[in-house]
Parts: C-alpha cells; sequence; structure tokens
C-alpha cells in the first residue's frame, strides 16, 4: 500500500501518526475555509491528485487494492461496493445474516441536509443529490428506483415566553437563526427560516401559537431504505461484486507483522483481501477487535418507532403530503403511507454492547404499544398531539418497531483506516443518521480503500469535504448538535 507523505493526508498506524491526527482533529475549528474547486466530472479525488474518477475515466492507482472485503450488507456496505466496482476493484460482501438485516431495515430512514457543521451539511448536500439519481445510477427498473421523498423537514421552536425555560428556548432559536446562515453559506441554498404565520400558512395542521418559528428546507425528507439496499445489493451483483449472505466474519489470520491478510468466516472459509472494511455499525466495536482493531468509541443504544393509524380525520393524500417534523422537544414523525404516520422520540437508554441479534426486536414492555395506556408509544403521541393537534384524532398506535443506533461521543461516523491495523477501514458508528450518509460514506469509503490511506479531504462534485472529524482515533472535543 502507497504511502505518499503528501500533506493533504495522514497516514495512520503509529504511535507518531495517533499523535499527529489528534493535533490535527483539535485543531479544525481554526481551519481557513477551503475554496471548491470549480466543477469538475469527478466522482471522487485526492486533494493531491493522485486517483481519480470519472465516468469517462477510470484511473486506477498502481497500488490500489485488487480485492476489498466488505463486512456488512447494510446501506453503507451497498454504496462502498458500489463505488469499488465502478472504480474496477474486486469486492466481496460478508453478511451474517441477510442484506439490510441490521439497523438498515429498521430505520426511519428520515434524510435531511439540515446540520450544525459545515462539513455534514455539504456532505448531506451531496448524498441528496446522489440519491436523486439513484434509479439512474443503479440502473434500476421502472418505480424500483425512487428512494427519495422529498417532503421537506420541519424543525419546531418553542416561543421562549410560552415555555417553562425561556433562556433555553431563546438560546435555541438564535442558534437554529445563525445555523441557518450557515447552511446556505454551505450550499444549501433551500433552507429557510419560517415565521409562526409562514408556518400556518404552509402546514395547516401544525398549531402555531406556542411557536417563535421553525427551520424547514424542502429538499430534505425520507428514504425507503429497504429498496436502498435491496436495488444497491441487486446492481452490486450485476456488476460483478460477490455478495455472501449467512456467512459472518468470525476473526481474521494475520502476518508474521500482525498485519490482517484474511478474515474467517463462519462458513469455514478464509477469504484474503488487500482491505477489509468494516461496515457493520452496531456490531463494529467487536468486529474491529475480532479483526486486531481498535476498541472503537461506539455505543449500541435502542430506538424504537411507532406507527400511528390515520383514521378518517384527514385524507390519506393529505397525510402523504406532510414533511417530516421535529417538536420541540424532539419528538418526531412523518408520513409512512397513506394510512400510517411513523413517529419516533429518543429516549434516555443505556448502551448494549453485548446485544444479540434478537435484540434488535425484543420490545421492553414499557415500549410496546399494547402494553397499557402509560406505555411510551402513548407519551410519544400526546406529545405530537400537542404540536399537531390533528395526530390526536388518529385511530390508534398500530405497531412497535426497534433497533440500535450506534452512537459515537461526538454523534459524527468514524471514517478511515484504523490506528492499530493498516488495513481495516472503518466505516460505522452513524449515531442515528446512517442511513441518509449512505452515498457520501460509500463515497469517503471507496476513495480511502483506493488511495490505501484516511485522507482528510474528500473532492466530489465540485466541493471539497473536510473529513478530518470522521478520522478514527480522534479526540471528542466538538461534536453534531442537531442530533435527534
Ligand atoms: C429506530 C431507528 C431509527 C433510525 N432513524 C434514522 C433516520 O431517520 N435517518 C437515518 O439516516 N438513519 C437512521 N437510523 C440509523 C440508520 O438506520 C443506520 O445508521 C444505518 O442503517 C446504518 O447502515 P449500515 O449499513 O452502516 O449498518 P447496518 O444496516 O446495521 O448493517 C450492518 C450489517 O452488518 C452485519 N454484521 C454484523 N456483524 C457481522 C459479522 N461479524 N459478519 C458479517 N456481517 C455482520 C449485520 O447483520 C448488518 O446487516 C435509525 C436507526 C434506528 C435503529
Amino acid at each position: 500500500m502507497r504511502s505518499t507523505g503528501a500533506s493533504s493526508t495522514r497516514r495512520v498506524g503509529s504511535p507518531a501518526a495517533r499523535a499527529d491526527i489528534d493535533e490535527l482533529y483539535q485543531s479544525t475549528a481554526d481551519l481557513p475555509e477551503k475554496k471548491s474547486p470549480a466543477a469538475q466530472n469527478l466522482t471522487w479525488s485526492r486533494r493531491q491528485g493522485i486517483p481519480q474518477t470519472s465516468g469517462a475515466r477510470r484511473i486506477i492507482p498502481v497500488n490500489a487494492p485488487r480485492h476489498v472485503v466488505i463486512i456488512g450488507a447494510g446501506i453503507t456496505g451497498a454504496f462502498a461496493a458500489h463505488h469499488l466496482l465502478k472504480a474496477g476493484v474486486r469486492v466481496t460482501v460478508l453478511e451474517a445474516r441477510e442484506k439490510g438485516a441490521g439497523s438498515s431495515s429498521r430505520s426511519a430512514a428520515c434524510l435531511r441536509q439540515q446540520f450544525s457543521t459545515p462539513a455534514t451539511v455539504q456532505a448531506m448536500v451531496y448524498s441528496v443529490a446522489a440519491y436523486r439519481r439513484f434509479a439512474e445510477e443503479f440502473r434500476c427498473s421502472d418505480g424500483q428506483g425512487d428512494v427519495l421523498v422529498q417532503n421537506g423537514y420541519l424543525f419546531l421552536y418553542d416561543r421562549p415566553d410560552a415555555s417553562d425555560s425561556p433562556e433555553h428556548h431563546s438560546q435555541r432559536w438564535k442558534q437554529a437563526q445563525s445555523t441557518v446562515a450557515m447552511q446556505q453559506a454551505h450550499g444549501l441554498r433551500d433552507v429557510e427560516l419560517l415565521s409562526p404565520e409562514a408556518i400556518e400558512d404552509r402546514f395547516p395542521h401544525i398549531r402555531s401559537d406556542d411557536l417563535v418559528g421553525a427551520t424547514f428546507c424542502p429538499s430534505d425528507g425520507f428514504l425507503r431504505a429497504d429498496m436502498v439496499y435491496q436495488e444497491g445489493f441487486r446492481r452490486v451483483v450485476e456488476m460483478g461484486g460477490v455478495l455472501r449472505q449467512n456467512e459472518a466474519v468470525t476473526g481474521g489470520v494475520f502476518d508474521s507483522n500482525g498485519r490482517l491478510q484474511a478474515v474467517e468466516t463462519s462458513a469455514g472459509d478464509r477469504i484474503e483481501a488487500d482491505i477489509f472494511i468494516n461496515a457493520t455499525n452496531a456490531w463494529a466495536p467487536r468486529v474491529s477487535e475480532s479483526l486486531g482493531g481498535s476498541t472503537l468509541p461506539i455505543s449500541p443504544i435502542k430506538r424504537y418507532l411507532y406507527f400511528i393509524e390515520r383514521g378518517p380525520s384527514i385524507t390519506g393524500d393529505q397525510l402523504l403530503s406532510w414533511p417530516m417534523t421535529i417538536t420541540s422537544s424532539r419528538a418526531y414523525c412523518r408520513p409512512e403511507n397513506a394510512e400510517q404516520l411513523l413517529a419516533g422520540w429518543a429516549h434516555a437508554a443505556e448502551a448494549e454492547p453485548g446485544f444479540d441479534w434478537d435484540d434488535q426486536d425484543h420490545i421492553e414492555p414499557g415500549f410496546f404499544h399494547r402494553s397499557g395506556l402509560d406505555n411510551y408509544g402513548y407519551q410519544l403521541w400526546l406529545q405530537l398531539a400537542e404540536a399537531l393537534s390533528i395526530v390526536g384524532e388518529f385511530a390508534g398506535l398500530a405497531a412497535t418497531t426497534s433497533g440500535f443506533y450506534a452512537v459515537t461521543p461526538d454523534h459524527n461516523p468514524l471514517i478511515g483506516f484504523d490506528p492499530l491495523q493498516p488495513t481495516l477501514l472503518q466505516v460505522a458508528g452513524f449515531s442515528g443518521h446512517g442511513a441518509m450518509m449512505g452515498p457520501f460514506s460509500g463515497a469517503a469509503a471507496a476513495a480511502m480503500a483506493l488511495a490505501g490511506e484516511t485522507l482528510d479531504q474528500l473532492d466530489i462534485e465540485g466541493t471539497s469535504i473536510d473529513l478530518r472529524h470522521l478520522i478514527v482515533g480522534r479526540q471528542f472535543n466538538a461534536g453534531e448538535g442537531l442530533v435527534i
């Protein structure tokens, strides 16, 4: 694997490099703003210009990996595989169960570009554009690739004088206003601030009398997550990628220097590759340790979703037009289909690092919608009804589902080579936003795999996206402020 010594990148793997990374991460707040290069037809590139691809011409660096094993067949694995196959790399995906069996099939799959840091806003502007052209990129047959529903995404803010903690709410609204200005300056042109009158005008189902305002981005919305991984892996296999399901990675095979050379699987096989991508999200810490990687700071945390039946109070078409909406208490909902509203609300929960497969679907009695009127689903329903009063007239809770968030201390994922294991690339810890980030994280992972090193910048479709806040082994000094 090549080490270029280029100033734009930091090779990980040694204590010196680790100190360098720490210093680098700490200093990100002081960086001068980068200018986007002129629009170019790049799929991705390195700042110092070695590996580049374009639709017309593909250049594979001399020491580029010939074979990459991706562990985990969720949304992240699908995009990473697709990017690598496009670059001409041989790809094998190993999945312990079936594609989508992890969080990807249990996700609310909401999608927003409204984040609190410029790099994540830029990453999500790219992801939304990529999801918009998903059907074409993944060569889906008619109707099979419409994965993106752009109903918009609305954050509601309470009037400080109508709340118990006026100072807190006043601060939050001020912060929201400056965040919108930052988002607009970093490419999210259609995000806007709404007055209570504008909210009522556009969204008559929302009570605006206790609101100071809202932020709204019409190109946000939600995804059809099942379509993303089903169609994603259909295309991956069509392109020559190998998908081995019901075959878990159980350990690694190392050379005399302790370098990972191959993985062992539950089928008793041993698969060699140049690079191994750990795309197992909530399972990533245990997979990392089994492959000689570092102890990843990722906490699996249980999250529940509820399906609320519409009933006759509004029509199916009205429900289908609603944007994804987050109340001031961070309870959220969006239309699932013409009959149901999908809703969620993060509760205080302990991490479950030793969770088992079946724990994904284990619903504690206090969270089960049929376990009595004091269950969490009813609290959530009431909470939503305060902001969207028509929801109080809905017919009832129909179902509860659950899964694990893979939470990092700063709510940003870990994307980069492992400090202890130079052939292991970590792409995990999505902290509740991994479905929406799929195109970006797949692109970043593929670019690093091709470069053979951790990159601190991704040049993509005319924008340079800073990657330093994603480095594995970073310190967690700053974090994502808009977390659901
Ligand atoms: C309730 C809930 C709501 C969410 N809401 C949103 C949202 O609104 N928006 C959003 O963007 N994100 C949301 N998320 C998060 C999002 O779903 C995840 O971040 C995303 O799906 C992660 O995809 P992934 O491919 O990285 O991981 P996963 O989909 O979890 O895939 C990892 C795969 O690795 C496999 N695996 C594990 N161990 C091994 C092994 N040893 N060998 C081989 N394979 C293995 C698993 O079977 C699994 O299929 C939500 C998650 C939950 C649970």
